[in-house]
């Protein structure tokens, strides 16, 4: 006998509770998680419809009090039935229980978050505010006055602070509101209503963006359109490309999702979606609190906005009759969620365009290595727009080989060249970035008068210092005793690789007194407006040199910048995995075009002690192609995604010799059913960082060229943790291809 637990009410608030169905033989090989059901429900066993979120063997309850399911439902054509496949996609995907895969779908609709906050706007002038003012002054009304003259200095108040700080209560705000001084609102529409700005004409395409458009269209015209990859180089108007695509949509009766990364969603990007599209744009961004979130989702759902902008999870708003989804910067990791179900919101949207018949465009200015790969092989299709919209070249790229810099007796993190240059730009009274790649920075060891880099055999990946000086690869778990001579040149120069932001601050205070420096690191922004504060600082150029990691080579644009260093270029190559030749290449592509984006010229200086190495030479070069082609050889030579896909399966626990038993175990049972998959197991290892808060963490990965297979393995071994008792309390999860 089988049985299926059902849930009756997908509004979200009661996803966890669900109820055991007997499942009728004939129904046997039908029913699974996901499948719409008629069952009796309640004393008057009333007909009614649920969803099957997990089928079992084992009933939770006596077998004879359990009801039986009458029949399978037909899949009905709306937006919630559609969230619900994807859901099942996102399940067999990436791995989790249906209930986690809803809880990502269907947006929050929790009644205690209703609560949005409020505030108070001013309506009056402010000579008529403070004339209140002293109106109040005279009847000794001290908080209202303190109020009013507040007012009259700031367009607005918050709400809460009112009442709580000012001590004012809601009678006599809302006496104010009568009075015409003021308006109480929401916040979340006051935050809209902000940036509506003037209505604006969406401007004309130039040649080359009109050809794009063509060529898009021609696509749509297909019987079954694919996925556009629009690979256009920063500032080559692919927004631009964005705007009309959406208004065509939106003059069809058609909704459209636009993806971007959290650190794009500043005010400027949005503004230019605001002034265009007004009150039809709804906007998530990570400070709305929940129920301002559940807020925009509904705008989405009863037609007040046709247009979500927002990072990954504005990808599942409910809209009626989606026809568009664009994934802006879609090689950002920010895509690919860190929580159970590790889905990537790029692979998610495709899906969601297959499942609901809308069109997908991915941009890019240094596409993943993914999406170029789908081109090659007609799964997408790809479009290029390779000029600057306006502007002349790109910025000129010198290389520096650190070797070089220690042979000739410079043992300074700063080459002679970078130093040359920033004096020349501070001389001319130009701006500085400096950018310290320590992207998945994990502790390699490497030569410095050679370059040589310790690297596991078997993997081809960076192995990493641990506490006690062994070397271990985190892929396969391999390890070997610490090196003192360099078995390339034999010198003693091999050491981890190590340069902090703080270190170079102040190295650079002493070559250059003068320069006004500023720092943005993880240090430097714990703060909620931090980052903000720093980023207009050095935009209003009260600074001379921003020295800062990745964060400051995304997405800012800083029109006095004419230098830009890349400091050590070589700390993401060697970062503990796969993807680091692609990640290295895409900073520095990022961090050179940082360099002269107004009217003058710029020059970006690379410092690495692999001049040769093809990430470096084509960055330096921009040439998208050459590093493609290289990159791929190496995913194909290697088998790593996404020549093959690849499995990883996280397991983390308290105790480390109980973890390290139920990993072997695991392994053999991988062992015994990869044969059949023609899929090879690797590890289990240690995570790069082998243990948080006590918690020991170990993987184990699992590689193979069909991705079907490797999918069928994960749900065979969900089933094999299950029954097994030694994972009962360990915490497991999966990650496809990332
Ligand atoms: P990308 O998104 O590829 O970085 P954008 O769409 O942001 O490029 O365009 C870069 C800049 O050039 C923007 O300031 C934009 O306003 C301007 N621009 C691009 N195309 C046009 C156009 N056809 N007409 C007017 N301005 C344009
Ligand atoms: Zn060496
Ligand atoms: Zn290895």
């Amino acid at each position: 006998m089988k049985y299926a637990d059902v849930i009756v009410d997908i509004s979200a608030e009661q996803l966890d509770r669900h109820f055991q169905y007997r499942i009728p033989k004939t129904l046997e090989k039908e029913v699974c998680p996901g499948v719409p059901v008629e069952i009796p429900f309640g004393a008057g066993n009333k007909k009614i419809r649920g969803y099957v979120v997990r089928v079992t063997d084992k009933p939770d309850y006596d077998p004879k009090k359990i009801k039986e399911i009458f029949s399978l439902c037909e899949q009905g054509e709306n937006v919630e039935n559609r969230m619900i496949e994807l859901a099942v996609w996102i399940r067999k995907t990436y791995g989790c229980t249906m209930i986690q895969a809803l809880r990502t779908v269907l947006p929050i609709r929790q009644k205690t978050e209703r609560h949005v906050a409020k505030i108070i706007v001013r309506t009056a002038e402010t000579g008529e505010i403070l004339s209140h003012a002293d109106e109040e002054k005279r009847k000794n009304h001290k908080a209202r006055e303190r109020f009013l003259r507040y007012l009259s200095e700031h367009e607005q108040a918050e709400y809460s602070s009112c009442v709580k700080e000012l001590k004012l209560n809601a009678a006599v705000i809302k006496n104010f509101e009568k009075e015409g001084l003021i308006r109480i609102q929401d916040k979340t529409a006051s935050v809209s209503m902000q940036i509506l700005g003037e209505r604006r004409n969406l401007p004309i395409l130039t040649g080359e963006q009109a050809r794009v458009m063509d060529e898009i269209h021609r696509e749509w015209e297909e019987d079954e359109p694919r996925p556009i990859l629009l690979h256009g180089i920063t500032g080559s108007g692919k927004t631009m490309i964005y705007m009309h695509l959406i208004e065509e949509m939106l003059r069809a009766g058609k909704q459209a999702i636009l993806l971007v990364p959290e650190i794009a969603l500043t005010y400027q990007n949005v503004q230019r979606f605001c002034e265009c599209f007004q009150d039809k744009v709804a906007i998530l961004h990570s400070r709305l609190s929940a129920g301002e979130k559940a807020q925009q989702f509904e705008r989405a759902r009863n037609g007040s906005a046709s247009i979500m902008i927002g990072p990954r999870s504005a990808l599942f708003a409910p809209f009626p009759d989606l026809g568009l989804i664009i994934v802006d910067e879609e090689q950002e990791s920010s895509y690919h969620s860190e929580m159970t179900p590790r889905y990537h919101a790029r692979e998610t949207a495709v899906k969601r365009g297959q499942l609901e018949n809308a069109r997908v465009v991915l941009g890019s200015a240094t596409p993943s290595l993914e999406a170029s790969w789908r081109c090659e092989k007609g799964i997408y299709r790809k479009v290029e727009l390779n000029c600057r919209y306006g502007r002349h070249g790109l910025p000129a790229v010198y290389i520096t080989d650190m070797r070089e810099e220690l042979k000739a007796g410079n043992r300074s993190v700063f080459g002679r060249q970078l130093l040359t240059l920033l004096g020349e730009c501070l001389d001319r009274k130009e701006q500085a970035l400096l950018f310290l790649n320590r992207r998945g920075y994990a502790g390699f060891i490497s030569c410095r008068m050679c370059g040589y880099v310790v690297k596991c055999p078997h993997c081809d990946v960076s192995m990493t210092m641990h506490r006690d000086g062994r070397l271990v690869c985190h892929y396969c778990g391999r390890s070997k005793s610490p090196v003192n001579i360099c078995p390339s040149c034999g010198s003693p120069y091999i050491s981890a690789f190590r340069a902090g932001t703080q270190q170079i601050e102040e190295l650079l205070h002493k070559e250059f007194p003068d320069a006004r420096i500023l720092r943005m690191d993880m240090d430097t922004t714990r703060h909620k407006n931090d980052h903000e504060q720093i980023i207009r600082t050095f935009s209003e150029h009260q600074a001379d040199i921003l020295i800062g990691t990745q964060m400051i080579v995304k997405g800012h644009d800083f029109p006095e910048v004419t230098l830009v260093g890349a400091l050590a270029a070589d700390m993401s190559l060697f970062s503990a995995d796969y993807r680091s030749a692609e990640r290295t290449f895409q900073l520095l592509t990022q961090a050179v075009g940082r360099a002269g984006r107004a009217e003058k010229i710029g020059c970006a200086v690379i410092q690495t002690y692999h001049p040769e190495h093809y990430a470096i030479e084509a960055a330096a070069a921009q040439d998208y192609d050459a590093f493609y082609q290289q990159e791929i050889g190496y995913r194909e030579l290697m088998g790593y995604p996404p020549a093959q896909s690849m499995l990883a399966i996280h397991v983390s626990f308290g105790d480390a010799e109980r973890l390290d038993m139920a990993m072997e175990y695991l392994r053999r049972f991988l062992e015994r059913i990869a044969r059949k998959a023609n899929a090879q197991i690797i590890g289990p290892a240690d995570e790069a960082v082998a243990r948080i808060n006590d918690m020991y963490r170990r993987v184990i990965y699992v590689k193979g060229e069909n991705e079907q297979m490797l999918k069928s393995l994960r749900e065979q071994t969900e089933q094999y943790i299950e029954i097994n008792k030694g994972f009962a309390a360990m915490y497991i999860q999966y990650d496809f291809n990332a």
